[in-house]
């Protein structure tokens, strides 16, 4: 339901703490559970919990997570499969589990998809729609060892409206994203860079925003922002600036 990336100049606790505050604006529109992945090391590490940000506020005190540059999270409204904490995002994908998913929306033939992926001895520990997505980026990264790549490939075989964000133990100062029906912003900040579901999700931050029309990928690093299409043209999406206060 909500969704906020971040990627920024050094590990610091920074990327969790934007992620958490993003996550914490976006409540207002409801939802039934909360996670964050980030990347430190050669490992991704999340956290999750059913029920209120609060839950995994406590459990990130209790329990503090390596500091990262980089960072995602979402806030879950359940489509497919109940409101617990397995099927609470991110979505880990791939044998190493190097790879982290978090998604809004509904893949509408996932069924067809985890199918394929059942077929092929994948285990899967969620019963969302979601985590089809994460091991196909798994493997697709597996192929092409570039997650913007993997992403292009994934979502051509993706149905339904999705935002989707991704993060990989192998690219660590990167957050993909695409967007299909859903609604998807970048924002854009000094030596640092946001994704929202909405401007809300980094208004504190910064104002400079980029839009993504339908059909886009776009890949953000701490300095730069690239958009491709689904065709894999490059793309520009729409800048603007946020007039109204945080
Ligand atoms: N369809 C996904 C799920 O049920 C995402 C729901 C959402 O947009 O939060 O997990």
């Amino acid at each position: 339901c909500g969704i906020v990336g971040y990627v920024g100049p050094d590990a610091s606790a920074r990327s969790l703490d934007v992620v958490m505050e993003g996550l914490s604006r976006l409540e207002y529109r409801g939802y039934d559970s909360a996670g964050v992945a980030l990347v430190a090391g050669d490992t991704v590490f999340t956290d999750k919990r059913a029920g209120k940000l609060a839950n995994l506020r406590a459990a990130l005190e209790s329990e503090a997570l390596p500091v990262s540059s980089t960072a995602i999270g979402h806030t879950r409204w359940a489509t497919h499969g109940g409101p617990t904490h397995e099927n609470a995002h991110p979505h880990r994908g791939g044998d190493d589990g190097k790879i982290a998913v978090v998604h809004n929306g509904i893949v509408e033939n996932f069924h067809a998809l985890k199918g394929e992926l059942l077929a092929q001895g994948v285990q899967f520990t969620s019963e969302t729609d979601t985590e089809v997505a994460a091991h196909m980026l798994a493997a697709a990264f597996a192929a092409t060892g570039d997650l913007t790549e993997a992403m292009r490939r994934v979502v051509g075989r993706l149905e339904g409206a999705f935002t989707l964000l991704a993060i990989h133990a192998d690219q660590p100062d990167v957050v993909v994203a695409a967007r299909r029906n859903s609604p998807l912003v970048v924002g854009l900040g000094d030596g640092e860079n946001f994704l929202g579901s909405d401007v809300a999700a980094f208004i504190g931050h910064t104002k400079q925003a980029v839009e993504l029309e339908q059909d886009q990928i776009v890949t953000i690093t701490p300095d730069t922002y690239r958009v491709i299409n689904f065709d894999g043209t490059e793309g520009e999406g729409r800048p603007y600036e946020v007039t109204w206060d945080a």
